[in-house]
């Protein structure tokens, strides 16, 4: 029985420090939005924490990239909400950097599909995050994105698919 709240914020904070160890210079706003109501559910710790580490890495990456085109006006935000629904609970990592491009967005949970720098990136983590929510936990992966503005990755689980 696994608290996603408290998940969610771990492993926000996790990337974030990560982030920070290499690159003093780099701040963002973290911003948590915690549903209180939020059912306990039967997952896979380790596997749905590899989920939240992969989408705040690239959400801490998207604003830091442009942090690095903007002026000092720009306020880098990250942000997490949880949200209990008659049955499901959703999970949403917003962050206002770079967004993603429609040609972008077909691609983006292919295996190896990436758009950073060599060494940087290996194209891997949103198509094993696909797989750790679909396949691994019955659920949903979506994404909503406007180029240049913000990039919003849903997760919604079952309460009763929720288990393996
Ligand atoms: P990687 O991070 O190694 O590139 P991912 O599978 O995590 O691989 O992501 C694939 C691509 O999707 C990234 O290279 C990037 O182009 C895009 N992407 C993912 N998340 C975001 C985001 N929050 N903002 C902008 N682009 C993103
Ligand atoms: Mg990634």
């Amino acid at each position: 029985e696994t608290d996603l709240n408290a998940l969610a914020n771990e492993y926000m904070r996790l990337a974030y420090h990560g982030l920070r160890a290499k690159d003093q210079s780099f701040n963002t706003a973290l911003i948590t939005r915690f549903d209180e109501k939020l059912h306990k559910m039967k997952v896979v710790p380790q596997e749905i924490g590899r989920v939240f580490l992969n989408l705040f890495n690239n959400a801490f990456y998207a604003v830091q990239q442009k942090q690095r085109q903007s002026g000092p006006e720009y306020k880098p935000e990250v942000r997490v909400s949880t949200r209990q629904l008659s049955d499901k609970v959703e999970v949403r990592v917003h962050d206002n950097g770079t967004g993603i491009g429609e040609k972008v967005k077909e691609k983006l949970f292919q295996p190896f599909f990436t758009t950073k720098p060599c060494g940087q990136g290996t194209g891997l983590g949103l198509s094993l995050s696909y797989d750790i929510i679909t396949k691994g936990h019955g659920g949903k992966l979506q994404v909503e994105s406007q180029e240049g503005e913000y990039t919003e990755f849903i997760i919604q689980l079952s309460i009763k698919k929720s288990g393996r």
